[in-house]
This record gives C-alpha cells, structure tokens and sequence, in this order.
C-alpha cells in the first residue's frame, strides 16, 4: 500500500510531463505503478462514472462544449493498452492562458485525473494530455482519418449541450483553429484599424458546427476562402469580443 504522499509525489511529477522513469527515479515508485496511475488512475483519484456508458452525471456543460470545440479543432484521441485512450489538444504555447483554460476543462469533464502539459518536441505548440476510458464515449467524432475526410455529426446530446451553450463551443473554436486579427484601411485622410474573427478548418462539417452557434448568439459570418469563415462586422465583432477576446 503506498502513502498518500507518494501518489500526490508521482501525481504532481506526471502532470509536468516527465517520464514514468524519471517520475520512478525520483519517488522510488515501481515504474508499472505510476503507469497505471497516469493512465487508469490513482488510488486517491477514482475515475468518476462515465456520462455516457456508465450512468453517471453529465459533464459540466461549459467546460465540454468548450472542450468539444478544442477537440474539433485541433485535437485527436490515441488509444492506449488497456483500452485506455489518451486525448490530446495541440495549442499554441505562445498562448498560456489557453493552455491552462484547455486543462482546466478537460480535469472538469473527467474529475479525478490530471492534465498533463507536454512540450512539442518540434515546434512551439503544448500537447495538452489526459487519459480516460471513455474519451471515445465522451467525443463520438472519434473514428479513424482525419475529421475532414470523413462526417463530423454531433450526437443529440452533444447538440443539446452545444446549443445551451453555444459561447463556450466558440471559444473552444477560436482558441484552437481560429484567430483575432486586425486589419487596416486608409483614407487619403485617416487610417481605420479593425478586428475581425478568423475561423479556418478543412472540415465543411466542423465550419457548419461554427457556424450554427455563431446563428444562435446572433453573429453574423461569411465564408472567406474555401476553408475559413470570417465574422468581421462590427457588431458581431463586439459580441465575440464579450467572451471571447484576443489570445492570451
Ligand atoms: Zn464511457
């Protein structure tokens, strides 16, 4: 029986992305325990019953519908021995508030297992990482290939939760895929600057699911491009900004 300091050791170490071996040379854990720690969960971190398969309480909706338009956007589910899947968002690390907002959200939608933060070995992107039975319950989207080779359908309860909330699905969106830029336009006189939002995906399915919450805040879009759509009326603009807003 190990001591509740060694699964919050081992717990704290894997949230920082270090290596079972290096988590094992540290706190002296057998390397197969803090695997099925990190994977399955620990002893002080019961995975809580799936929504889904396992009657359980459904998700927080704001932090899943914020989670689903990461997920949508850029994220992927890798299966794992065991049938243990592990999702993983790829973020910009330029931005670490979203980063935080990204782990936030999925320990929400999955309570008792932690995020971890892991460095792209290539390029200035966060793999933003955590394990669960049920990630391909929790996103039916999950299917081999890429999303925009194959249909992107929402389930009905995934549309009641995108449709109650329908800001933090397009938070979700923009924080992964999309952006805030501005523009500029002159006059012989003055020079105007602008924001607008930028949406791009290759996904017809995924810019509809865009597109259909920005209908029900009342955000008008256009398509700009075969795989962006664009929001840069000034109103609609204003209403993004509310809660959405630049990255950070
Ligand atoms: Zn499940």
């Amino acid at each position: 029986m190990r001591s509740h300091r060694d699964v919050a050791d081992v717990l704290r170490l894997t949230a920082t992305g270090v290596s079972d071996y290096e988590v094992t040379r540290r706190t002296g854990v057998p390397r197969s325990t803090v695997h099925r720690w990190r994977t399955v969960g620990s002893p002080s971190s019961p995975s809580t019953p799936c929504p889904v398969c396992a009657n359980g309480d459904p998700p927080p909706p704001d932090a899943y519908a914020y989670l689903l338009g990461l997920y949508l956007g850029d994220g992927w589910i890798g299966a794992h021995p065991r049938e243990v899947h592990r999702l993983n968002i790829y973020l910009d690390a330029s931005y670490p508030g979203i980063v935080e907002a990204c782990a936030t959200a999925m320990e929400s939608v999955r309570p008792g297992q932690q995020a971890d933060r892991h460095p792209h070995p290539s390029s200035n992107m966060v793999i933003v990482r955590l394990y669960s039975q049920h990630w391909p319950c929790l996103f039916r989207q999950h299917g081999p290939g890429k999303k925009h080779e194959r249909p992107i359908a929402l389930v009905p309860w995934q549309t009641a939760i995108v449709d109650a909330e329908p800001e933090a699905l397009l938070r979700g969106l923009i924080h992964s895929d999309g952006c805030r830029i501005m523009n500029r336009a002159s006059t012989e006189k003055k020079t105007y600057f602008y924001s607008r939002y930028q949406f791009s995906n290759r996904s017809h399915d995924i810019h509809n699911i865009f597109r259909d919450a920005c209908d029900r805040v009342g955000v008008d879009w256009r398509p700009s491009g075969q795989y962006t759509t664009s929001v840069s009326r000034r109103a609609s603009v204003a209403k993004l900004d509310k809660f959405i807003g630049p990255k950070a």
